[in-house]
This record gives structure tokens, C-alpha cells and sequence, in this order.
């Protein structure tokens, strides 16, 4: 009976909220970008850092052991003059070791001859007896012509000292071999190198062999030294990659790092620094948390304020229905007003036209109401226009129907898609609820109902249909009141549908 309510703009609210959340999860997604980037470049700054570090580590050592091989070289050379054994033992030793293998942290040169018998120390004209023989280092040389520089694993001497040999072969003028020349460095040098570096807390530097053999560690611990870290993901680069990167958790410490190494020249050493993974993204972190207390902060009041908003737009909304509802409804009666039955009657207009259906009209007014009003007072008048307001309610019974109030003491009721006996039956109806209303209110008043009926054609306008069943209703009550007169208007009119 509601008939069709002005409805106010549906508020799509769980697009509203999709939308808002959507807003918050890309504005998450944008941080979290962000944060990836920041993470990125850290790691890039770090690499780059340490790739730096160990490219001028390795230029160090590498220089060093060039100018220790110059001096190896120029003793192989020195060996080979005829003269060398016919000058002093004095002049001899001047000719054949220059001063820079004094240095500190190099050991002294060995001449060895070809059964490996020490035949020249540089730090003394009586060298000591010592054999060498077995030493893989003489028996490389004593095979292959091509070793070149050979460094040797460290070894530690009788009194405790850490060193690495560097040696090289003496050839005769056709190429056989002569004896070899040896040197040795302490590995104390590596140990102060790398004291020098400026280390996170769990960052490493190491210098091993490509056997895979630690020469020297930072942070230092002596067990470490001679330990194999062939198993170490280095390898699975080198040789193929001079140099390189790779993340990893240490064989040595288990700590996860990322190691970057490089070959020490063209020597079989390589120097790999690990930088903790903790240590390059401990800034990383702490803004992660800031960012993230920042954005779940953000997006937490932006979804209550969202639900805020989404509560305040519903409350609104069901004000504008409720309000749109009284704006349609008289006050006294609950039905439809007159505004409202302007309003469907044109629409209901239309759809007849369109679907070429009747559409009927009842047109009611309560009889002798100003003299009801004036024996009865008005207060009784608008009791009496309720009930008159019940019975049309109670007697329509379909969703397109539409029971209304006119103006003043006169009432319209509308059926779509109702023929003449149908909309009968329904003026019937109200008059046979007022008449069952009269056994307890014997002073009730009757009602008059004109009734008109046709299909809606296009020369035809809606004001027609009212003015039908107007002069209807005025014969009704020319007729002698309490009846219904139905309007000729439309009788040979187009088809009619049957009663529902
Ligand atoms: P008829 O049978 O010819 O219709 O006679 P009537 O007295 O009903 O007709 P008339 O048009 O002369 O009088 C209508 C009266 O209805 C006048 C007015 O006092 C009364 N009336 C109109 N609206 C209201 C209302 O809201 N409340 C009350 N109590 N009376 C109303
Ligand atoms: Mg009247
Ligand atoms: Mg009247």
C-alpha cells in the first residue's frame, strides 16, 4: 500500500568501504615500495663498500707479493751469471738480495740447490744445513718448468711463527733446472692489515687460498688459521669469476652475510669481506618500524573514520527515506496525500499507456460531513476521516494500489490494472467496513463513491479519469448519497483486463 516512495540515492556502502579500503591497501602498497627501495639501495651502498674495500685490499697484497717475486727473480737471474761463484761471498750476497727483502714481516731467501740443499741465505753469508728435498714446493718446481710464483699452504715453524713460502725455479741457460729460490711471509702482515679495517661487529674479512685453505681472518682467532673452507659458495664462482658476490650463512660463524671476493692479483689467493645482513639493514629496520607504525596507525584511523562516515551516510540515508515517507503521507489519515497521488497517478498514467491496461479511479467523499462536524465538533469529524482512512487501507490489497487523501473530508483511491468490476468490488468493500463500523458508531456518516475506469490513450490525460469519477461521484450524491455510480467515460474504451 506503500505504493512507489521517492527513494533517495541508494548509498552503495560496501562499495564506499571497498573503495576505502583499496585506498588504504594501495597507499600500504606504496610505502611498502618504497621501503623495498630503501632496502635495495642499502644493499647496493654495501656492496659497493665492500667491493671497494677488497679491490684495495687485494691491490695492497698483491703489490707486496710482485715486489717480494721481483726480488725471488732477481736472485734466479743473479744465479745464472757465470761470475756469481767467482766473486766474494760479501759482494755475492749484495748482488743477489736487494734490501727490500729485509722488510719486516718477510722472511729470509733461500737459494736451494738441485738436491734441495740450502747453498745461500740472505741474512747470512753461513747458511744453516737444511734440506728441502721433500718439500712440495721444491718437488713442483724440480717437475714442472711453468710453475711460475708457487705460494705454499702456512706452515708454522719450531717456533711458532705463521708464514706462507713464496718460491720460484732456477733454470740453467737451456732450460733444465738448477735449484729454486724461496722466500717466506709472515702471516703477522695479514694480521695487521686487516687490524687496520674498521669492522661492524659481525662483518668478516678473509684471505684464503683457491685451495680453500684460511690464510687469515678477521675477526682473528688462531684455530681458524690452516682450516679448509673448500666447501665455501666462493667456489662455486671461482675460478670461473675473479670476483664476485654472493649472500650466504657462514661456514665459519653460521652468521648470514653478504660476501663479496676478489683473487689477489693473478695469485692463487683470494680476499672475500662478509658484511652481516643485520648490520646492512639495522637503519633499514628501525624505519621499518617507524614507516610501519606510521602507516598501520594511518590506515587504522582511516578505516574507523571510513566506518564513521559509512554509519553517519546510513543514519542519513534512512532520515531521507522516513522523511520522503512523511513528505508523501497525511497526517491524519496514514494514506497517501494529494502530492504523492499526483505523483503515481502520472506514473501509473504512463505504464497503462504503455501496457495499455485500465487503470481505475474511486472518487470518495463522506456525506453530510459539515453537519456531522457541526453536531459533533471537529475533533469527532477527524476521528470519523481516520476511520474512513482505515477502511480504504484495510480494502486495498495489492502493492500498486494507492488509497489517498484528496482534501478535506474526500478521499481517492487508485488501482492499476483494474477493470470496472474489480474496482467495484473494492468501493464495496470500503463501504461495507464503514457500515461494519457503524454497528458500534451508530452516528457514523455514510460515504458517496464515483468511480470511473478506462484505458489510459494519448489523447487522454490522467485529469480526465479524476474529472470521471468526479461527476460520478456528484451523481452519487445527486442519486441520494451512500452508493456507488460508476462514469460512462471509457465504457467502449480499449481492452479492459478481467477483475485480478
Ligand atoms: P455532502 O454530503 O454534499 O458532501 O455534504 P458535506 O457537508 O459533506 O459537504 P461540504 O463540502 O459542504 O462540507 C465539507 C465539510 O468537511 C466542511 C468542513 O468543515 C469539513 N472538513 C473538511 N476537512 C476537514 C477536516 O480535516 N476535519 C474536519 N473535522 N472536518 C473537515
Ligand atoms: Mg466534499
Ligand atoms: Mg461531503
Amino acid at each position: 500500500m506503500d505504493g512507489l516512495l521517492p527513494r533517495p540515492r541508494a548509498i552503495p556502502a560496501k562499495r564506499l568501504l571497498a573503495l576505502g579500503i583499496g585506498l588504504v591497501l594501495c597507499f600500504s602498497a606504496l610505502c611498502a615500495s618504497i621501503l623495498w627501495e630503501m632496502a635495495q639501495k642499502d644493499y647496493q651502498h654495501a656492496k659497493e663498500g665492500a667491493t671497494n674495500l677488497v679491490a684495495s685490499i687485494a691491490s695492497e697484497i698483491d703489490r707486496n707479493i710482485e715486489l717480494y717475486d721481483l726480488s725471488l727473480l732477481a736472485v734466479a737471474d743473479g744465479e745464472k751469471l757465470p761470475e756469481i761463484n767467482s766473486i766474494s761471498p760479501e759482494l755475492r750476497q749484495v748482488v743477489l738480495f736487494d734490501r727490500a727483502a729485509t722488510a719486516k714481516d718477510l722472511g729470509s731467501i733461500l737459494v736451494l740447490n738441485t738436491a734441495g740443499d740450502v747453498t745461500l741465505d740472505s741474512r747470512t753469508l753461513a747458511p744453516r744445513k737444511a734440506n728441502f728435498a721433500d718439500h712440495d714446493f721444491f718437488r713442483i718446481h724440480q717437475a714442472r718448468k711453468d710453475a711460475g710464483l708457487f705460494i705454499s699452504p702456512p706452515w708454522v715453524t719450531s717456533e711458532g711463527e705463521y708464514l706462507i713460502s713464496l718460491s720460484r725455479r732456477i733454470s740453467n741457460n737451456d732450460g733444465s733446472f738448477a735449484g729454486v729460490v724461496a722466500g717466506s711471509m709472515r702471516l703477522s702482515y695479514f694480521h695487521n692489515l686487516f687490524r687496520k679495517l674498521n669492522f661492524g661487529e659481525s662483518d668478516s674479512m678473509a684471505l684464503f687460498n683457491t685451495d680453500g685453505v684460511m690464510l687469515m681472518r678477521a675477526p682473528f682467532d688462531i684455530s681458524r688459521i690452516g682450516q679448509s673452507i673448500r666447501e665455501a659458495q666462493v667456489f662455486k664462482q671461482f675460478p670461473a669469476r675473479r670476483s664476485g658476490s654472493y649472500m650466504t650463512k657462514s661456514i665459519v660463524d653460521q652468521i648470514r652475510r653478504l660476501y663479496v671476493f676478489q683473487q689477489v692479483g693473478h695469485h692463487p689467493l683470494l680476499i672475500a669481506e662478509g658484511l652481516a645482513l643485520d648490520g646492512i639493514y639495522a637503519d633499514w629496520w628501525q624505519q621499518l618500524w617507524l614507516i610501519g607504525a606510521v602507516v598501520a596507525a594511518l590506515g587504522g584511523c582511516s578505516i574507523v573514520l571510513m566506518f564513521y562516515l559509512l554509519a553517519a551516510v546510513r543514519r542519513r540515508a534512512a532520515a531521507e527515506t522516513q522523511l520522503a515517507r512523511l513528505a508523501g503521507t497525511d497526517g491524519l489519515t496514514g494514506l497517501a496525500n494529494r502530492r504523492r497521488l499526483d505523483e503515481i497517478m502520472a506514473i501509473e498514467w504512463r505504464r497503462g499507456l504503455r501496457a495499455q491496461s485500465p487503470l481505475a479511479l474511486l472518487m470518495i467523499d463522506v456525506d453530510h460531513f459539515k453537519a456531522f462536524n457541526d453536531t459533533y465538533g471537529h475533533q469527532a469529524g477527524d476521528a470519523v476521516l481516520a476511520t474512513v482512512g482505515q477502511c480504504i487501507a484495510a480494502s486495498t490489497k495489492r502493492a500498486s494500489d494507492l488509497g489517498a487523501r484528496y482534501g478535506g473530508e474526500e478521499f481517492s483511491v487508485l488501482l492499476p490494472d483494474l477493470n470496472r468490476s474489480g474496482a467495484m468490488e473494492v468501493a464495496e468493500r470500503i463501504r461495507e467496513r464503514l457500515t461494519a463500523f457503524r454497528q458500534s458508531q451508530h452516528e457514523l456518516p455514510t460515504v458517496s463513491i464515483g468511480l470511473a475506469c478506462f484505458t489510459p490513450t494519448a489523447e487522454r490525460t490522467s485529469h480526465d479519469l479524476v474529472s470521471a469519477a468526479d461527476l460520478a461521484l456528484y451523481e452519487a450524491k445527486h442519486a441520494g448519497r451512500d452508493r456507488v455510480v460508476i462514469s460512462p467515460v471509457g465504457r467502449d474504451g480499449p481492452r479492459e483486463r478481467r477483475a485480478a
